[in-house]
């Protein structure tokens, strides 16, 4: 009888336990939790900068004002020449941080596939001061070259949005989009060879101005930056861009094979201190 009533107990005490659900019961299908650190959360004050700080606003219009006034007293000097400009597109002309936000949000670093699903999606906006600039450059009879490392695979996306916009010339023969490299140097002696005298510069990295900084650490791009000091504000127009750049390609000695955190790492421990 005693055993009886021991294997009735067994019993009663496996069967509740096959019924209980385990409190901590992993569930397969749910996603695992979100990493608390985005591998593009370092770019978030970059972006807000670019969005709300109005003085990156006044920085933009500060370059085409000073491009405006270079550029009048170019043509007035030259009224017989056979004048052009070379300007980048992307943080020089429009304006692509919704891009950066959407890396922040998917916890991604960018990559040509996403970069080119936002450019497909021809909503750039304009940098401040642009329109105005290259509209005055074309009623002066300035010849307008977009020199960017926009895909010729994105030239179709591209146009829509530049049309959208408002911008001038923007006949294929405007436009020099990256073929193999993304040197601009060849390209910007292409523009030179069909006998333009370029006389203004504009961009929002040191590439779209010499190829001197190309590939250089930031020491050596600081050192080349100071030897060219008086063209800043002359015949080379810069733009902020806080959200990346060549810099910060330079940071990781272009090493494309960094993981997010190995970034992440040497970002920190490059700042200067005191
Ligand atoms: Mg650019």
């Amino acid at each position: 009888m005693k055993n009886y009533l021991q294997y009735a107990f067994a019993a009663v005490v496996l069967f509740t336990a096959c019924n209980q659900e385990p409190a901590t019961a992993p569930i397969a299908t749910e996603a695992p939790a979100p990493s608390p650190y985005k591998d593009s959360e370092f770019t978030v004050q970059a972006i807000l900068y670019h969005q709300f700080g109005s003085e990156y606003r006044a920085l933009c219009y500060q370059g085409y004002n000073l491009a405006t006034e270079r550029l009048m007293a170019i043509v007035k000097a030259k009224p017989k020449g056979k004048l052009a400009i070379i300007t980048d597109l992307d943080e020089t002309v429009v304006d692509n941080s919704y891009y950066n936000t959407w890396l922040v949000n998917e916890g991604a670093l960018y990559t040509p596939e996403t970069w080119k699903q936002w450019t497909a999606e021809s909503k750039a906006t304009l940098v401040p001061g642009s329109l105005a600039f290259f509209k005055l450059a074309d009623s002066l009879g300035v010849e307008i070259f977009y020199v960017s490392n926009r895909g010729v695979d994105e030239y179709k996306a591209t146009l829509k949005n530049m049309q959208e916009l408002g911008m001038p010339q923007l006949d294929s023969s405007h436009f020099y989009l990256k073929t193999t490299t993304s040197g601009k140097e060849e390209r910007r002696q292409s523009v030179a060879a069909l006998g333009y005298e370029v006389v203004m510069f504009l961009g929002d990295n040191l590439n779209d101005f010499s190829m001197a900084f190309e590939k250089q650490t930031n020491e050596r791009r600081h050192a080349i930056a100071d030897s060219l000091e008086g063209r800043f504000g002359k015949d080379f127009i810069i733009f902020p861009n806080a959200i990346y750049g060549e810099w910060e390609v330079a940071l990781y000695d272009y090493n494309h094979k960094l993981t997010a955190a190995e970034k992440d790492s040497i970002r920190k421990s490059v700042l200067k201190g005191f």
